[in-house]
């Protein structure tokens, strides 16, 4: 972006428009979609405020229908790893527009994408491609339960992996005893097939597999816990997790919607150096375009149809702008110097931004290039360890976010991304401004 854009943008941060326009079209909206949203955590219930409404985007900044500018720190909840309306992402999307946008018939760009994956995820043996994160858990577990003729499903408390029904199920009264519906409209019998346990506790987990090991179909959980803040676990907690599914002929589901090359070019597998049987990818893959995809281990994925008895299709699945999209960034990120750019200049911010943060105690968790503000002064590795006073400190100050341009995913729960249009002098301002938001806030409170 040209010194005298970013100049303009940085003034432009700093007008206070207001949202008025923002607020009359959610009026709007919610007259014809429910709660004027077609995913309830932009509705910003739990930060309140006037959800904005955007007109545009670009690079690193999102404008809004009133003419505010903001810096983006939400990227689409992590689909954009090169920010917004990158130009050669654009192009190709443009060009597969000419040439009709989908026709529900097979094209080279699903096997290339699919041959790319393959080739740098090792255990991806073979993929399919869907249109949503949900999707590919939903079908994953499928498919795990017809490869062991298995019913138990284990997940953990603090992980989201959509809003598939046997996934919305929260923990029940003791460890590792039958789950309870988390939505309404989830029956007592589809959660009752899933075990919720505690993240970070082996024990746990291990109790589990000695008495019930032989009726769980599969373990899933999200490469980096990054649902319900980050929840960083220690590597010896996923290998216990691969090693006692693989003991007990149980498969190991691991969730990379949002680690899949985020965190590199073989995602949180990579990182911790384990082979799972299934993974589950979404967000980065498609561009920016509605894309999830599945794979792994040949002998499970072959069970699929047309080949097999499981069952799974889609009218827009392996879409051609999504897959063209999805295989362009892809190929900028194959070199694999993104990553070390874009975890560096990450790094630094998150360093200057704790540096700031130190005389209140806040914490500053990143891996990668996620990062997430918890305002209290433990880490936390499970959802319980949160307090509720972290809560409500980070959501009152999201609206002065806001006010000074920076725009945050709408909860205390979200993390947030960092993107290669995030240049080292957006960061560098950011680091300061985020901190005096969280600063004087705090002054307030001791008033
Ligand atoms: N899995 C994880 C780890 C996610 O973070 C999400 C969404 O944020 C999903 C699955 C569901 O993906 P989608 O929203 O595309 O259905």
């Amino acid at each position: 972006m040209a010194g005298s854009t970013i100049k303009a943008d940085i003034v432009s941060r700093r007008l206070r428009l207001g949202t008025d326009k923002s607020e009359k079209l959610m009026r709007q909206a919610q007259q014809v979609i429910p709660g004027g949203v077609n995913s309830p955590v932009r509705a910003f219930k739990a930060v309140g405020g006037v959800p904005r409404f955007v007109e545009r985007a670009e690079g690193a900044n999102l404008y809004d229908v009133d003419g505010n500018c903001y810096v983006d720190f939400c990227m689409s909840w992590g689909a954009l790893i090169f920010g917004h309306a990158d130009t050669a992402i654009g192009d190709v999307i443009k060009k597969q527009v000419d040439r009709g946008v989908t026709y529900g018939a097979c094209t080279e760009q699903e096997y290339e994408l699919a041959s790319f994956i393959s080739k740098h995820c090792p255990y991806i043996e073979k993929i399919r491609f869907v249109s949503s994160g949900t999707e590919a858990t939903m079908s994953a577990i499928r498919l795990a339960r017809a490869y062991t003729n298995r019913n138990l499903i284990v997940k953990f408390d603090g992980c989201y992996h959509g809003h598939g029904d046997s996934l919305l199920v929260k923990a029940g009264s003791g460890l590792a005893t039958f789950g309870k519906p988390s939505s309404a409209g989830v029956t007592v019998n589809t959660a009752s097939e899933t075990v919720v346990l505690p993240l970070n506790n082996a024990e746990a987990l291990n109790e589990l597999f000695s008495y019930r090991g032989e009726e769980i179909a599969a373990v899933i959980i999200e490469g980096v816990p990054a649902n319900c803040g980050l929840l960083i676990q220690p590597p010896e907690f996923m290998k216990s997790i691969r090693a006692l599914t693989q003991s007990a002929g149980a498969l190991m589901i691991l969730d990379e919607v949002i680690t899949g090359f985020r965190l590199g070019l073989n995602g949180a597998a990579g990182y911790y150096g384990i082979s799972p049987d299934l993974v589950t990818y979404g967000k980065i893959i498609g561009g920016g375009l509605p894309v999830g995809a599945f794979g792994g281990r040949s002998d499970v994925m072959n069970l699929l149809s047309p080949d097999g008895p499981v069952y799974q299709a889609g009218t827009l699945s392996g879409n051609p702008l999504a897959m063209v999209a999805g295989l362009t960034v892809l190929q900028k990120l194959a070199d694999g110097t993104v990553y070390a750019t874009l975890n560096y200049n990450t790094s630094k911010f998150v360093t200057s931004l704790r540096k700031r943060l130190q005389p209140l105690s806040f914490r500053v968790l990143s891996i990668g290039s996620i990062f997430w503000i918890v305002c209290q002064n433990e880490t936390p590795h499970a959802p319980a360890e949160i307090k509720a006073e972290a809560v409500e400190r980070f959501n009152r100050r999201h609206y002065d976010l806001l006010q000074n341009g920076y725009y945050f995913p709408p909860s205390a729960y979200e993390v947030c991304f960092i993107s290669t249009a995030h240049t080292t002098e957006v960061l560098s301002e950011a680091a300061d401004k985020i901190a005096e938001v969280f600063t004087s806030e705090t002054n307030e409170e001791m008033k």
